[in-house]
């Protein structure tokens, strides 16, 4: 998401600004910045700190701090480094444009949540896409699952209405993307509303945007499991443009780790969800996200959460170890798991993580799988792109003009395949 606020923040300035792409060049450099764990937040501070001397060099330059970090820390983010000049969270980024002019050697901090106003601005043609783009539709959270700071940084739910979603990607479409992700801290809790002002949700923007030719693959990502409805599951048998691919976080194996994380399911209901989108969808990937070491995690929690690995099969995943954050519920708990613990466990549960993935891709090989071309890979003469099921391919061609080419898969490593057209 921080990835296509990025774009939309460069694309509201671009008829007065340029883009440069050494800092040295710059008179604004913003940092978009991330507060979902600890490690992410803070590494903003080191990383401020090395303008200090740009600044000296170009006294013209101006620090703006973006995304979640400037959300949760607002002025004390001055106060802890006067290198920066504004402090913008994300549900402001229409008043991004008119920030830029206003800083002289006044601070700035703007933090309301204005999504609708956001959007009103954002509307307009997309300047920067590529072949396979992001959409924002949904924003922020009211799930409030303890250890999350998501419903605090990036406020209540809210949805795009079908318009103007619609209209951004075939705009993008028009400009050669072939693949649209759509985006979403809880994307398929999508609640928009459509042409006769009537409520929508996911399954039913999907089968409408469907419908622009030119557009050949659709992903939305990140999904909550209590938000698979049976439209969205049924979806996945019925589409022809919907991607194989369901990113499904599960956190922990553990029922009473869900109930303290105030996920609202069971285990039970995650393999019933995931046995029923497999009914519909027998080839599809299903990958994840798992938080290891929650406060109070014993050893017989986190078996259950590698058991629960072993019974699904995920074709890749995201594990992080748990990490404390200001103002959330589970902030306030003791009962913490050793450092040394929380890596031997992470260690332990990627293991097996990397076998299923390295499994999954296996299953490809000698097959042609057809792939979204993306650009060029590290060596010459190579391409990388990727498969419905979400897979990076590399190959050699020598000039490729075409969007989709078909590869036979001839070699697999964990995260990517390697094939010949
Ligand atoms: N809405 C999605 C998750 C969005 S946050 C969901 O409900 O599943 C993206 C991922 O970051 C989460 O799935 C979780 O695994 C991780 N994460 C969030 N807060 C965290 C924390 N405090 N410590 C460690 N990982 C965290
Ligand atoms: Fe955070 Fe996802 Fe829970 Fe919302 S549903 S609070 S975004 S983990």
């Amino acid at each position: 998401m921080n990835n296509y606020d990025s774009d939309r923040l460069l694309e509201s300035v671009n008829d007065t600004y340029r883009q440069v792409y050494m800092p040295e060049d710059a008179d604004i450099i913003v940092f978009n910045t991330c507060h979902i764990r600890e490690k992410a937040a803070e590494k903003i501070y080191s990383e401020v700190g090395k303008i200090k001397d740009l600044k000296k060099a170009n006294k013209k330059l101006k620090l703006v701090i973006t995304g979640c970090v400037a959300q949760a820390e607002g002025k004390a983010m001055i106060r802890r480094q006067p290198l920066i000049d504004a402090v913008l969270g994300p549900q402001m980024y229409h008043r991004f444009p008119s920030i830029i002019k206003k800083i002289k050697n006044n601070k700035i901090v703007e933090l309301e949540f204005e999504n609708d106003k956001k959007f009103e601005k954002l509307k307009e043609k997309r300047i920067i896409s590529s072949k396979s783009s992001f959409v924002t539709i949904q924003e922020g959270c009211d799930k409030f699952c303890s250890f999350c700071v998501v419903p605090y940084t990036r406020g209540s739910e809210y949805s795009r209405n079908l318009i103007d979603i619609k209209n951004e990607v075939i705009d993008l479409v028009e400009k050669g993307t072939r693949e649209i992700i759509l985006l979403g801290q809880n994307v398929n809790a999508y609640h928009g509303s459509n042409i006769a002002d009537k409520e929508i949700n996911l399954a039913k923007l999907i089968k409408n945007l469907e419908k622009i030719d030119g557009l050949e693959r659709i992903s939305y990502t990140t999904s909550h499991p209590i938000d698979m409805d049976d439209e969205l599951i049924e979806l996945h048998g019925a589409s022809t443009k919907l991607n194989p691919y369901l990113h499904l976080p599960v956190q922990s194996g553990s029922n009473k780790i869900l109930k303290a994380m105030n996920r609202k399911y069971t285990v039970e209901d995650y393999y019933k969800i995931i046995d029923r989108v497999r009914s519909n969808c027998t080839n599809i990937a299903i990958s994840s996200d798992f938080i290891i070491g929650y406060p109070g995690e014993t050893k017989e929690d986190f078996k259950s959460t590698l058991n629960l690995v072993k019974e699904i099969n995920f074709s890749q995943s995201y594990s992080f170890i748990y990490s404390s954050r200001p103002g959330t519920k589970s902030s306030r708990l003791d009962n913490l798991i050793s450092r040394e613990e929380n890596k031997a466990r992470l260690a332990e549960l990627q293991e097996l993580l990397n076998i299923q993935q390295k499994k999954f891709n296996s299953s490809f090989i000698s097959k042609n799988l057809n792939v979204l071309v993306k650009g060029k890979g590290k060596i010459e003469n190579q391409y990388r792109g990727t498969t419905k099921w979400m897979q990076t391919v590399n190959f050699k061609a020598k000039r490729l003009t075409n969007d989709f080419v078909k590869v036979n898969i001839k070699k697999v490593n964990n995260n990517s395949l390697l094939g010949e057209i």
